[in-house]
């Protein structure tokens, strides 16, 4: 992928655990790798078919100075998302924030950190049973679900591209009881794979999400169903959604958003998948 360099933007902030450091400021330097398309700024020669390097330091100079941080991570990946979020047509950065004069008793040239996120596109699965009891209110799953996909499109680093139609399905797996609310969203994060499903669980768990019974009824359940081509497998992910091809209340609304869309390890589409699907039905 091309690139724009820049390379140590001086900056005084005001960034540190110390009261001091709060009160006083110093010097950070900043390098930033922004991956970004260059072909066609390389042959038009236009500013608009790229993102001005004068821009993006003077976008990084106001972050930096806007908001006192206690860590140099926090500092970072707050510039990291605002910068992915602005400049649509930047695929990646990777910012190393160095802060030459940290208070440290010892001899040192710098201490830094440098954060490398990119833009991926997800498709998530989410699925309602049961309702949910909050503050003496009783939330039913379309309301639940309305609510959790609120939660997803107020986090900076997720932004929901489209939503399939509800849903309403029989329960799946024998254990379950009650008539499901299912759907699918594509949406835009900056999350890394597992940094996602930590999301997604915090908003299960903030809709009273249990996991007692495995396939049971739930209030809340999102999973990942695709990241961008990538195959995934660790203790905890299974990516794309390992009983996906199986499952009709994935693969209709999955169907609705991307019938082409090929499955990286069956090397069929979404439509192939859900028509295979219902012939061995
Ligand atoms: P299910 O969604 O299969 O009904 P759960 O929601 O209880 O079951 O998820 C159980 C575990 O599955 C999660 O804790 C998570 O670590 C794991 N998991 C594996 N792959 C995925 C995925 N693609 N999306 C969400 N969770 C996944
Ligand atoms: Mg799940």
């Amino acid at each position: 992928m091309d690139e724009i360099r820049i390379e140590n933007l001086k900056i005084f902030a005001n960034h540190g655990v110390l009261q001091s450091e709060k009160k006083e400021g110093q010097f950070f330097y900043i390098n930033a790798v922004i991956e970004i398309p260059l072909g066609k700024a390389g042959r038009t020669d236009a500013l608009n078919d790229t993102v001005s390097y004068a821009e993006l330091c003077e976008v990084m100079v106001k972050e930096m100075q806007a908001k006192s941080y206690d860590l140099i991570e926090a500092a970072a990946m707050h510039l990291i998302v605002h910068i992915l979020s602005e400049y649509k047509m930047i695929k990646r950065i990777t910012l190393e924030l160095r802060k030459p004069d940290a208070p440290i008793d010892a001899s040192f040239d710098s201490v830094s950190v440098r954060i490398s996120r990119a833009r991926h596109k997800v498709y998530i699965a989410y699925g309602s049973s049961m309702s949910y009891e909050k503050n003496g209110k009783v939330i039913e799953s379309p309301e639940i679900i309305e609510g959790a996909l609120k939660m997803l499109s107020d986090d900076p680093e997720i932004e929901i591209v489209k939503k399939s139609e509800d849903i309403v399905t029989e329960p799946y797996g024998g254990v379950a009881k009650n008539m499901f609310y299912n759907g699918i969203i594509c949406a835009e994060t900056f999350y890394e794979p597992e940094e996602l499903l930590d999301c997604l669980h915090s908003v299960e768990k903030s809709y009273g999400r249990t996991r007692d019974v495995h396939w049971g009824d739930r209030t809340l359940d999102l999973d990942i169903v695709y990241y961008d081509h990538e195959v995934i497998k660790t203790d905890r992910l299974s990516i794309p959604h390992a009983d996906m091809q199986n499952r009709d209340f994935v693969l209709e609304p999955l169907n609705e958003l991307a019938p082409d869309m090929v499955h990286p390890v069956l090397h069929m589409t979404t439509s192939q998948l859900l028509k295979l699907m219902k012939k061995c039905k």
